[in-house]
């Protein structure tokens, strides 16, 4: 059944590594290995140049309806006096509420032609896989009270409230025990149970599920400052990581930063199941727009390339055309074509479209 995919590639080189990602798009229903309809609008500067807003209404509603979104990167010089409320980041704050998007997954992997980009020993890295899944719209970031204050003796108190209900706790968890399913069969559940109630809360909520319903994989409990330790220690001991909006911003930049560069990183925001396979979703590269280098063709596409591939393998259960497009990256990368993000030694030097040349090439011979 075909399927509706809206993309919204946004500022700077968005545009520039989405237009590699729909030539792949193309390339696949041609070879009748999907059925996309795809859909294209505005987010961020270019929506708020248009519309005088960072996401239009009626964006938002397409957002709602289609069967996942694909997004470039938001943001620019150009934009960056706004006033906070029609920022261009607030495109996608609004995509990520009002999509109730509550699990941000950030897959953390070693490719092993650029395993030596890493800062960490090639031994403790190579074969890396990690997924961290963030819950990502409870917690300390959005929990009252929350302001400045002023004491009567004139000192200032600035307060941020961290609260977890147990529903909020389950569902994400959900996702991970599902996704481990999936992996390696682990998941670590990192909270600070030790000094945080919440955390204690999340941890027996964890279990809870666990026993209920995901006995057959393995679980652990981690404190985050051990995760953080650890996760430059020993990253390999991981497979899936669950953790709240805070300590997962913080463990998931640290993760992503033992595979070299922010120009390989892929991400997934997952909101409820709405029954009959349905789920909204987003996914997007983490790097942002790139002000330095958009309109030179100079953009690395795999993060974007690598989160349309995780599209394929969660919303749609399409393993096979996913894993096509994972070895297509690999083989690329093997064959020591890099952008100037990964260029190494001995390598040859291409820009955003060469890199999309590279891999129609390589997804020809792979079919
Ligand atoms: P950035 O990720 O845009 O760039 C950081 C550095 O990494 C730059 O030197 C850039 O050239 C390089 N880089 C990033 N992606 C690359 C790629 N695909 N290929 C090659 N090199 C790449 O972060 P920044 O410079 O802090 O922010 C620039 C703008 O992007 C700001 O307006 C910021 O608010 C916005 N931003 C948006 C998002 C998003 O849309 N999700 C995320 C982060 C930042």
């Amino acid at each position: 059944m075909s399927k509706n995919i809206l993309i919204l590639a946004g500022d700077g080189i968005g545009p520039e590594v989405m237009a590699q990602v729909k030539r792949i798009i193309n390339w696949m229903n041609a070879k009748g290995l999907t059925d996309f309809t795809v859909s294209e609008d505005l987010v961020g500067g270019a929506a708020y140049d248009v519309h005088g807003t960072p996401l239009a209404d009626a964006t938002m509603a397409k957002a709602m309806d289609a069967d996942a979104v694909l997004l470039g990167a938001v943001g620019g010089p150009k934009w960056d006096n706004l006033d906070f409320s029609v920022k261009p980041e607030r495109g996608l704050l609004r995509l990520r509420k009002d999509m109730e998007l509550f699990a941000n997954l950030r897959p953390a992997i070693v490719f092993d032609a650029l395993a030596d980009a890493s800062s960490l020993k090639l031994d403790v890295v190579k074969g890396l896989d990690i997924m961290i899944v963030r819950e990502l719209t409870g917690g300390v970031y959005f929990g009252e009270p929350r302001g400045i204050e002023t004491l009567p003796n004139g000192e200032r108190r600035g307060i941020n409230t961290q609260v977890y209900t147990t529903s909020e706790i389950l569902r994400v968890a959900e996702v991970a025990f599902d996704l481990a399913r999936k992996r390696g069969s682990k998941v670590h559940s990192v909270e600070k149970a030790n000094v945080m109630e919440s955390g204690l809360l999340w941890r027996e909520e964890v279990q809870k599920l666990h026993d209920a319903k995901f006995a057959d994989v393995h679980l652990e409990h981690m404190y985050a400052d051990n995760c953080a330790m650890q996760l430059v220690r020993t990253p390999r001991q991981f497979d899936v990581i669950v953790t709240d909006n805070l300590f997962g911003d913080i463990l998931s930049d640290c993760a992503a930063m033992l595979t070299g560069s922010l120009g390989m990183l892929p991400s997934a925001s997952l909101g409820a199941d709405l029954g009959g396979g349905k789920r909204r979703a987003m996914y997007e590269p983490v790097h942002g727009s790139a002000p330095d280098i958009s309109g030179q063709d100079k953009a690395n596409p795999l993060a974007c390339v690598l989160s349309y591939s995780m599209m394929l393998r969660y919303s749609f259960d399409m393993a096979k055309a996913a894993d096509m497009v994972d070895a297509a990256v690999q083989n690329v990368l093997g064959k020591g074509i890099r952008t100037g993000d990964i260029m190494a030694d001995g390598c040859t030097l291409v820009g955003c479209t060469g890199m999309g040349d590279a891999l129609l090439a390589e997804l020809e011979t792979l079919a």
